[in-house]
């Protein structure tokens, strides 16, 4: 018998004891490893020492369910600051973008709507523009959300415009 430290997706420790290492492999594959604490049958040996390697190798979908919750965490912050932080110009934002861009108007962060096209024209520019991060599956409706750089610039779908009007 062999025993396991082991970990489930919300990082509860329990230990586990197993005929072999295959026998792991195939409780594991199995789903029939279960965290006592939560219930999830997301559960992985925990790695003492190279625990940090093994978490950034993004090798089990644990890791990446929390790297991607990490992720999308750090773009709704980024959106949220973008949103009042810069200023909401709605379907104007390819026009607003390059007055921006070439200097016809003050330079300063805008964001607002724009369409797939309207932002690669703007791309081809030379007007820098970047997606608006932290997009939620529930407000998308196809369209890119962008935000320039240079000048600040955000592109966004509706949705962004119900929660400012
Ligand atoms: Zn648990």
């Amino acid at each position: 018998m062999i025993k396991y430290q082991l970990l489930c997706e919300s990082d509860h420790e329990f230990e586990g004891w197993f005929r072999d290492s295959a026998d792991f492999d195939d409780q594991s594959a199995g789903g029939l490893l279960e965290c006592p604490l939560c219930g999830t049958t997301d559960v992985r040996k925990a790695v003492m020492a190279p625990a940090i390697a093994k978490r950034r190798s993004g090798s089990s979908s644990a890791t990446k369910s929390a790297f991607l919750k990490e992720m999308a965490e750090a773009a709704g912050r980024a959106r949220k600051y973008v949103e009042s932080n810069f200023d909401y110009v709605g379907d104007k934002f390819p026009e607003e973008a390059r007055k921006i861009h070439y200097g016809e108007t003050d330079a300063r962060g805008i964001y607002g709507e724009a369409t797939g096209r309207e932002v690669k024209d703007l791309v081809d520019e030379g007007v820098s523009v970047a997606p608006l991060p932290g997009a939620t599956s529930k407000d998308k409706a196809g369209a890119p959300r962008s935000a320039t750089d240079s000048a600040k610039t955000t592109v966004d779908k509706p949705s962004a415009a119900k929660k400012l009007n």
